[in-house]
């Protein structure tokens, strides 16, 4: 028997950071449903929760959610770039409880969230859509009504594969990573490892908070044809352990994802239809680090679809289109050629990078790992290297960006 037909003014298809976030501005002013498939918010975990300290600040994540890192240490087979975070630091964070406070202040506002909830399909209507969403172990499914739909469903880009609007990105950053409570370990330093056999891609070592660490590596698919476990296995062994200073206890859960790894899409309205998070590609290119674009920007897309539900105009939706191209744009187009190029490093190109940058300042580092390439980076080459060097440096970065 079918169940019963529910209308809502916005389906949230996905429970992640940007749906979540997305309802928490929302919510107060529209009837808002979030349909999640996993059975809880934040499990199973399927990112490694590096960030960064000010901009948690800035979107109000409480502290004690995030473990502080003081150290930044990237290392290829033979060479090594050590740096000591005065300016700004980084943070990695408790992914489930994030998630979760991020769905308790949606709830608080007004949303409703159904987790153990997959969206199937949609199609368009008269008013606006019509979606079918299934029940965990449910038999039929359920119809939702809604007049906009915010497809936040990360790499599935569900709701746009249902429309044809797109597919599901083809390349994609695939990432194994396993979670141990820390015998012994450096807490405030995290480590990017590259070159050898993790070549095809990066690992990372992120001390989180609980007494954790995460051990990851992440390959660019179809780039290579390798498994992420099989780089893990490969390269986690007793001396890799050792040559961190890691004495590990027992393992904690092992946790997994997909990233798309394609260019940056300015289009962002389909319809009534708006894609935000990774679905809007808002990870960076560098390092693939999303989730704070994920809250910023899917809050900014709650309050714009508020204004537009309010006065029944567009505006506000298309300010929010052209705030992510700005945010985005220019900086991820030079990001993305790096990523293109890295994706194809040797070892001893990886040890000539990791040379180059160990003479980067703080804030270099931090803008290649952040996607970020400000004129003010450029204007310290001028000064650096004279006029003359800097132009060519410049149409060089700007053509194959300097890893
Ligand atoms: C291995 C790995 C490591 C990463 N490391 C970092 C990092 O260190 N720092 C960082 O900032 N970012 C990192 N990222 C990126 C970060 O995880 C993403 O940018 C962020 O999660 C994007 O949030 P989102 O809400 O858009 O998508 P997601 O977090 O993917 O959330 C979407 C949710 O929608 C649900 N969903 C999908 N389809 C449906 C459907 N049909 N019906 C209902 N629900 C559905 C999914 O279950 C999912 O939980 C990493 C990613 C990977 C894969």
């Amino acid at each position: 028997m079918p169940s019963e037909t529910v209308t809502c003014d916005v389906l949230i298809v996905g429970g992640g950071p940007a749906g979540l976030a997305t309802a928490q501005t929302l919510a107060p002013h529209a009837r808002v449903l979030v349909v999640h498939q996993d059975r809880e918010i934040g499990r199973p975990v399927r990112t490694s929760g590096g960030t960064f300290v000010d901009d948690m600040e800035a979107l109000g994540v409480p502290p004690h959610l995030y473990n502080t890192i003081n150290t930044l240490d990237i290392r290829s087979d033979n060479a090594r770039s050590l740096h000591h975070l005065t300016r700004r630091k980084l943070a990695v964070l408790d992914i489930t409880a994030t998630y979760q406070w991020l769905a308790d202040d949606a709830r608080a506002a007004g949303a409703t969230i159904l987790t153990g909830t997959k969206f199937i399909t949609t199609h368009e209507t008269a008013e606006g859509y019509e979606s079918e969403i299934r029940a965990l172990g449910a038999k039929d499914t359920q119809t939702v009504r809604s007049r906009y739909i915010v497809d936040a469903s990360g790499t599935p880009h569900a709701v746009l594969t249902a429309l044809g609007i797109d597919t599901r990105p083809e390349r994609t950053g695939v990432g194994i990573e396993r979670e141990f409570e820390i015998i012994s370990a450096p807490k405030d330093r995290a480590v990017l490892f590259v070159g050898g056999d993790v070549r095809a891609g990066y690992g990372w070592i992120f001390p989180a908070p609980n007494n954790h660490i995460r051990i990851g590596v992440g390959i660019i698919q179809p780039d290579h044809d390798i498994s992420p476990r099989e780089v893990y296995d490969t390269v986690v062994t007793p001396e890799f352990l050792r040559a961190h200073d890691l004495e590990l206890g027992p393992l904690v859960q092992t946790n997994a994802g997909v990233i798309p790894s394609v260019p940056y899409a300015p289009t962002l309205l389909h319809g009534n239809v708006i894609r935000v998070g990774d679905t809007a590609n808002f990870a960076t290119p560098t390092v693939g680090e999303g989730i704070r674009f994920a809250i910023k920007y899917g809050r900014v897309l709650g309050a714009a679809l508020a204004d537009t539900l309010a006065t029944g105009r567009r505006t506000p939706l298309e300010r929010y289109e052209r705030e992510c191209r700005k945010a985005f744009g220019k900086n991820y187009r030079i990001g993305f050629a790096a990523n293109r190029r890295i994706a194809t490093y040797d070892a001893a190109q990886w040890d000539k990078s990791v040379a180059r940058i160990a003479r980067l300042n703080e804030d270099e580092v931090l803008d290649l790992i952040r996607s970020e390439f400000p004129l003010r980076s450029l204007a310290r080459t001028i000064v650096r290297q004279g006029m003359w060097k800097a132009s060519r440096v410049i149409r060089t970065r700007l053509a194959k960006p300097q890893l």
